[in-house]
């Protein structure tokens, strides 16, 4: 019986295939691409930071990856109270130079936790194929999975179709009428719009990019309620349905 342990008393070589933790560089393991999606508020980047605990729990090592976090301290944040500092990721950001840095200065990279991934660009989610297949990077994407206008993101789509794996995140957020809330809506003046720019705001935060109606915010709605425009009873108060 061989263990991890064992080595070749020639070469000192490990003879176990068994990759050991951390060291997957020198005995590649099949990475993955993984893609969780879901509207507004269903718990992703709790579920993101849930992940980056469990993985370096584990000895692994990664990076936090997020998008139109507009804070001078990039961070992937959830509203249980979770928070971890992130790298901020631009349009034209490389992510295997992004990675190769980590490396070059000492750094083990063992997975990238991507939050907000509906605004990578299509050719990102393809650099992340590439650290997958060619680097065994594991990569943990979460993002939305439609726009306002009930369209898929493009980063979202480009995530779908190449992902190893693809998981609708279990819906914690309810439409005002109790069915589960799938699609996101924008607000302005208590009326559901269906046109415009998909502006890059983080998930929660209100549109407030200028030109932009300040009394614009999202909301999430099932698929009926948004097909028939309807924002409930409470939409046009600040209360629950109105985001902070
Ligand atoms: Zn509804």
């Amino acid at each position: 019986m061989t263990s991890p342990l064992d080595v070749d008393p020639a070469g000192g070589r490990v003879l176990s295939a068994v990759p050991a933790a951390g060291d997957r560089r020198r005995h590649p393991a099949p990475a993955h691409l993984r893609f969780f999606h879901g509207p507004m508020d269903c718990g992703k980047s709790t579920l993101a930071l849930q992940v980056d605990h469990n993985q370096s729990r584990q000895g692994r090592r990664g990076i936090l990856l997020t998008q139109g976090d507009r804070s001078a301290r990039p961070r992937i944040s959830s509203r249980v109270g979770l928070c971890r500092e992130a790298v901020e990721v631009a349009p034209d950001t490389d992510l295997r130079l992004l990675v190769r840095a980590s490396w070059a200065g000492g750094e083990r990279v063992d997975y990238l936790i991507v939050d907000e991934a509906q605004f990578l660009t299509p050719a990102q989610v393809d650099q992340l194929a590439e650290l997958v297949d060619e680097s065994h990077v594991d990569v943990y994407a979460f993002g939305l999975t439609t726009d306002f206008r009930t369209r898929l993101f493009p980063g979202t789509q480009r995530l779908l179709e190449v992902a190893d794996d693809v998981q609708r995140v279990q819906v914690e957020v309810l439409c005002w009428c109790g069915l589960p809330g799938l699609l996101n809506a924008r607000v302005a003046a208590g009326v559901l719009v269906r046109e415009g720019e998909t502006v890059v705001v983080a998930d929660t935060a209100p549109t407030s990019a200028p030109g932009e109606d300040a009394d614009v915010h999202y909301q999430v709605l099932c698929r009926r309620h948004h097909v028939l425009g309807q924002l409930g009873p409470t939409a046009a108060g600040p209360g629950q349905l109105a985001l902070p």
